[in-house]
């Protein structure tokens, strides 16, 4: 934990803005607290309190001490480059490599987490996931092109088709992200704390010039997913998603939405793709919050066992 808290894009915002939206930080926050799990934010840890040779508490910055019977560390990860340093290009914290994973040594490949390549979705830009998936599907592509050295050449200036891809689950809930959280933000369904055990169904496209660059939904059901996939990999006009959506029941309601007029704006534009509406939906690992943090590189949420008789908490 440091003074800006993971789960908050500034101190005392929601959580998990920095990544998706205020709105959808919010509702996870809501939902936390409401199991149970308190935010401290502002503040920092300073040292961790040792008794009998197992942790006491954690002491914050500002001087609180919170009693603790596990710490669990989240302080993000770095790729481990080290033993390539001053042998391959590097980019974005990784291995550069090209659209067959190729490193700056054509003998050399990289994939995985430490692969930073060029994403045909994102117009080449070069970007590095820390992800199963990515993992996997580098791989892949590796073997591929190892395979296939012939077939190479032509290939190598090409981007990588990747969709970038992200999940995880939170308690009883299970979101999904796909694409970039570039442009502008336009939630749908319902955002209200679920009641008893209800699932609650929500999300947001990242729309950049009419299309959808991005989507994040929570609760969708395999097709609905696959949809969000869909049409984020065609870019496909906001218009498009909005009526698959609304034939889901899952029309662009939002107030911020009408307010900024995207819906108004950006809902003119545009083809139209046909979505897959099959089940292809990936099994997602369960992630703690702590590993959830971990992964994404933000730093500790601190979930703390509560200590209710201390009555600085
Ligand atoms: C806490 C946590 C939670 C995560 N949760 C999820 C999740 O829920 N879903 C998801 O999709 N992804 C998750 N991830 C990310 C996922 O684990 C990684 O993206 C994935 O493991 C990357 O695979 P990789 O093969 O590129 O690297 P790794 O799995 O890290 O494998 C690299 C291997 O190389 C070895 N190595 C490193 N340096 C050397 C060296 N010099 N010599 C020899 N060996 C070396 C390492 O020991 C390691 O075994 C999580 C990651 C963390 C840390």
């Amino acid at each position: 934990m440091r003074s800006r808290s993971p789960w908050s894009s500034r101190e005392n915002t929601a959580a998990v803005g920095r990544l998706f939206t205020p709105k959808i930080a919010e509702f996870y926050e809501k939902y936390y607290a409401a199991k149970g799990v308190v935010f401290v934010k502002g503040t920092a840890v300073k040292s961790l309190e040792v008794s009998d040779g197992k942790v006491a508490a954690a002491i914050l910055r500002d001087g609180r001490r919170l009693p603790a019977d596990m710490v669990v560390v989240g302080i993000g990860a770095r790729a481990n480059t080290g033993l390539f340093d001053g042998q391959l290009a590097m980019e974005r914290g990784g291995i550069k490599v090209n659209g067959r994973m190729q490193t700056s040594d054509a003998a050399v490949y990289a994939v995985g987490d430490v692969a930073a390549f060029p994403v045909a979705l994102l117009g080449g830009d070069v970007r590095r996931f820390e992800h199963v998936d990515c993992a996997r599907r580098t791989a892949r592509r590796a073997i591929e092109a190892i395979l296939e050295p012939s077939g190479g050449a032509a290939e190598e200036g090409k981007a990588f088709g990747y969709l970038p891809y992200f999940y995880s689950r939170v308690f009883a809930l299970s979101w999904q992200f796909y694409g970039d959280n570039a442009g502008e933000a336009v939630h749908f369904g319902d955002f209200s704390p679920p009641v008893a055990g209800g699932k609650p169904k929500f999300g947001a496209c990242w729309v950049s010039g009419g299309r959808v660059a991005g989507a994040f939904i929570e609760g969708g059901s395999p097709e609905e997913n696959e949809a969000m996939a869909s049409a984020v990999r065609s870019r496909a006009a906001i218009a498009d998603l909005a009526a698959e959506l609304g034939s889901r029941g899952l029309g662009f309601a939002d107030e911020e939405s009408r307010r900024k007029g995207v819906r108004r704006g950006a809902l003119a534009a545009g083809d139209r793709p046909t979505y897959a509406r099959h089940a292809t939906v990936g099994v997602a690992a369960a992630v703690s919050i702590a590993a959830f943090a971990y992964w994404y590189g933000w730093m500790a949420p601190y979930v703390v066992k509560r200590d209710f008789s201390d009555p600085k908490l």
